[in-house]
């Protein structure tokens, strides 16, 4: 299955080029690179910025980082996700974890219920929130589903209310909120040309200090490596996909770690890797969970009526789909010639 499948190789291969996700480019920048890395999250992140204050820019980052992990981890008994989760159902929350609950309220709505917070127990109970992997029991499942449903929360100025057994995560967006927190960040230390990559998420400032767009590689779901790459500035790439987080049950069969709230099972939809690209990185993570379990057609019919956001599916049966956005950023590699290239216009 994802793992194993052989990645299609051959000749073709398109060049296509690009001009940039937002029109503004920075310019040449004279200054060295400096980076950190930050383990947060769950994931190695590491900033790189090039001009600016850089040393103020990426300690205020790191510091920013750590504070936020400190309210959303589900594991930090000292968290504000932890102590709602282990509350009677009703708690206050900072500013920025209200404004997140509710940003992924929304994407709920938006989604047709495909995020759904909520799903906590449920990603637990299969072993995903701490490697403790298991096939979990058909009974247990529906149990734990019947309290699966975000629409139950809400979000009054800081207080967050949501019945008593249900308990939420916010991990398939916080770090692209966390991405944009530091992005602010830089700007207000002059950053004008910085590259984050939060665990795979990544976000970039401006331009590369040679003035050229940022190659960001999108991966080959099958294998190692890249598969394409899009051209980008000032811009998140985002990608959720199958083969980040996955065991091999008993039954031989693979298991991944995005679910469908429908079933409380990993989502199958015929899509391996969902890649959402835009200008807010707490849109685009949500969106691109969102989209994985969603599958290619309500991804498309999401892109034409909400819109906002472009988007690269790679499929089971070797399409690349992306919109028409991109169709001038995303080269896929000679050595990929057999996926076959689609772009969807928006007719409307
Ligand atoms: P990652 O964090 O691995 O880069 P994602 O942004 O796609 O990838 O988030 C996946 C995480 O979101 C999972 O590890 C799980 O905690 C949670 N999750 C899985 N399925 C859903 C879903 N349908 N809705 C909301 N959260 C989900
Ligand atoms: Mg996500």
């Amino acid at each position: 299955m994802v793992s194993k499948k052989a990645a299609v190789l051959a000749f073709v291969g398109m060049v296509l080029m690009m001009a940039g996700c937002s029109v503004k480019s920075v310019g040449k920048t004279s200054g060295e690179p400096q980076s950190i890395s930050v383990f947060a999250m769950d994931t190695y992140m590491t900033l790189t910025v090039y001009d600016g204050e850089q040393e103020k820019a990426l300690a205020e980052a790191k510091a920013e980082i750590e504070r936020l992990e400190g309210l959303w981890s589900v594991t930090d008994e000292n968290s504000e996700i932890y102590r709602l989760d282990n509350s009677a159902g009703t708690a206050q929350v900072s500013d920025e974890t209200a404004r997140l609950i509710d940003a992924a309220l929304d994407m709920n709505t938006m989604t047709n219920g495909a995020l759904d917070i909520s799903l906590y127990p449920v990603l637990a109970e299969w072993g995903f929130t701490n490697g403790n992997y298991k096939i979990p029991d058909e009974k247990r499942l529906s149990q734990l589903l019947g309290n699966v449903d975000c629409r139950r929360i809400k979000v009054t100025g800081n207080t967050v209310k949501m019945p008593d057994e249900m308990k939420i995560d916010l991990g398939s967006l916080g770090k692209g909120e966390t991405g944009d927190r530091v992005t602010e960040i830089f700007k207000e230390n002059g950053v004008g040309s910085a590259l984050l990559d939060l665990g795979g998420n990544i976000q970039v400032i401006g331009s590369k200090p040679d003035g050229s767009p940022w190659k960001v590689g999108i991966k080959d779901p099958w294998g190692e490596g890249s598969l394409a790459k899009v051209e980008v500035t000032d811009c998140c790439v985002i990608t959720s996909g199958g083969y980040e987080r996955y065991f091999e049950g008993d039954d031989g069969e693979v298991y991944w770690h995005i679910l469908d709230p429908e079933t409380g099972r990993p989502a199958h939809s015929g899509i391996l890797s969902a890649t959402v690209i835009g200008d807010r990185g707490r849109l685009c993570d949500g969106l691109s969970t969102a989209l994985f379990v969603m599958g290619e057609e309500k991804a498309e019919e999401l892109w034409r009526t909400v819109g906002g956001f472009d988007m690269i599916l790679i499929t089971e049966d070797n399409r690349l789909i992306m919109t028409e956005g991109l169709a001038d950023k995303v080269s896929v590699y000679p050595q990929y010639g057999d996926i076959v290239t689609e772009v969807i216009e928006d007719k409307t």
